[in-house]
């Protein structure tokens, strides 16, 4: 699984980050969520799906297509 941010919807509520905080930190200067691990290894990728899903502005964006083998 991949997993990116649109910076552009974030607006730094920091749920990804209390949730994933392995994958996603958020920037020092405007509170912007930044990606840690663009490829999410298979213990973190629980974690990145319910950021994914509790982010208000659904700015995480998740890639499946490389993930067959544990989708
Ligand atoms: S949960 Fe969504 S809005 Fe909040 S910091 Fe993460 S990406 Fe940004």
């Amino acid at each position: 699984m991949k997993v990116s941010i649109a910076a552009e919807r974030c607006i730094g509520a920091g749920n990804c980050v209390e949730v994933a905080s392995r994958v996603f930190t958020q920037s020092d200067k405007d509170g912007i969520a930044v990606v840690l691990k663009e490829d999410v290894p298979p213990e973190d990728q629980d974690a990145v799906e319910q950021a994914a899903d509790i982010c208000p502005v659904g700015a995480i964006l998740l890639s499946r297509a490389q993930a067959a083998a544990g989708a």
